[in-house]
């Protein structure tokens, strides 16, 4: 009510778009693709796009294959199983939110026979349960396992060098193949050392760049089943984008310009950071988001998705808060701070009144710890303005991880 009296907003100012992806994206990515149209037969762009590839690498901690296309996440999944699946093949979905299970439903579509162990919403994966799956294929008719990272739906984070061993401990020779689209570049991703096969990745989200750029990683193992199958995509074929003999072969056609202008900038900011900084910084500030939900959740509905903090992803944070609260408190601080929050996905279907009751943060990419602040003090001031129930000093909560002195910090 009280909101219908108050008509002054204070949302002129610099916006902050706080979703899951895309990202925030850095003024030094906006200019470097701030430029005139480049050529794509001679000069800089050649050889920047050659140098991409090494640091794209050194993102997803890999020796192996970085391959680039113009495309969104869905079309590099579609991309990472075109080169390992045929029609008929069967593949296991372990899916902890509506992006595992939008995967398998991919490789549905490309005439896989999926098999889902839907874990729910918000716990990771039982490997116990996988092993008992793969225990169930002697004949290993399995050839692939799709595995999201974190999944960007429920904010659930998995353990990908445990599933490694899951299927090693199996000897289930299955592909391991991760979605790490949410993950690259904030959560702490190690695609050689924890024996992922395939990895598929995106620019929007901890890469810092527009949508618009896919990318895949694969090893050796992954390598050999694409040229075992009978035929592959032309376009999504990672052969020839891996090892290019012709420069426009990296893209299947003209190069995203733009985009790897773009894509060079961020990359450089990430390196100069340093990746293992990148890692600390995302999980710094997500122990502040994290500390401050526990506390206004000590006096009111608002929940983290996600209650074991071993299994939350440092990258993005689903809440619960009850309809219609989620929408409300989205919309009273889009209108009057400027800070656009997300919106509950997958937790309940669009049309049913429970969808209101949901939201999620997005603290991916280009994200410090002031802009954390502001928008967990502009979370209080649309709990505060909305009459939502909720406890007394998350804000400082937050203030005493992001100073470091996390342990002064309120119990809860
Ligand atoms: C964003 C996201 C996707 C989908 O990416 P699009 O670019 O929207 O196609 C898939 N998986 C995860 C984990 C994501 O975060």
């Amino acid at each position: 009510m009280k909101e219908m009296t108050d008509t002054l907003t204070v949302a002129q100012g610099r916006a902050y778009l706080a979703i899951p992806g895309p990202s925030v994206v850095p003024d030094a990515v906006l200019r470097a693709m701030h430029r005139a149209a480049p050529n794509i037969y001679a000069g800089e762009l050649i050889e920047m796009t050659a140098g991409i590839i090494p640091d794209l690498r050194r993102v997803a901690r890999t020796r192996h294959h970085a391959t680039i296309y113009i495309a969104n996440g869905h079309g590099a999944w579609e991309a990472a199983l075109s080169n390992v699946l045929a029609p008929g093949d069967r593949v296991l979905v372990p899916a902890t939110g509506r992006f595992g299970i939008g995967w398998g439903e991919m490789a549905t579509a490309l005439g896989a026979e999926v098999e889902v162990l839907d874990f729910g919403q918000s716990s990771a994966m039982d490997m116990g349960r996988i092993a008992e799956a793969l225990a169930a294929d002697p004949g290993h008719a399995i050839k692939a396992v799709l595995a999201v990272h974190v999944d960007t739906s429920s904010s659930v984070r998995n353990d990908l060098a445990a599933l490694r061993a899951t299927l090693d401990a199996a000897g289930h020779p299955a592909l391991l193949m991760a979605d790490c689209i949410a993950s690259l570049g904030c959560d702490r991703f190690e695609m050689d050392a924890w024996g992922v096969d395939v990895a598929v990745s995106a620019s929007q989200k901890g890469l810092m760049v527009p949508p618009g750029l896919g990318f895949v990683f694969f090893n050796d193992r992954a390598a050999a089943r694409r040229r075992a199958l009978p035929r592959v995509s032309r376009y999504w074929d990672w052969a020839p984008r891996a090892e290019p003999q012709e420069f426009y072969q990296y893209f299947g056609g003209t190069a995203p310009t733009h985009h790897l202008f773009g894509l060079r900038a961020a990359l450089d900011m990430i390196h100069a950071e340093g990746l293992e900084h990148v890692w600390a910084r995302h999980a710094r500030l997500a122990r502040a988001i994290w500390a401050a939900a526990e506390v206004w959740g000590q006096d009111g509905p608002l929940r983290l998705n996600i209650a074991d903090p071993g299994q939350r992803s440092a990258a993005v944070t689903a809440l619960r808060l009850g309809a219609p609260h989620g929408t409300a408190l989205r919309g009273w601080v889009e209108r009057h701070l400027g800070l656009t929050l997300g919106v509950g996905l997958g937790m309940a279907p669009p049309g049913d009144p429970a969808w209101h009751g949901f939201f999620r943060l997005g603290h991916m990419g280009h994200v410090n710890g002031q802009m954390v602040l502001g928008m967990l003090g502009g979370i209080e001031a649309g709990l505060t303005a909305l009459g939502i129930p909720h406890g007394r000093g998350a804000v400082e909560a937050a203030a005493a991880v992001i100073a470091g002195v996390e342990e002064r910090a309120p119990p809860g």
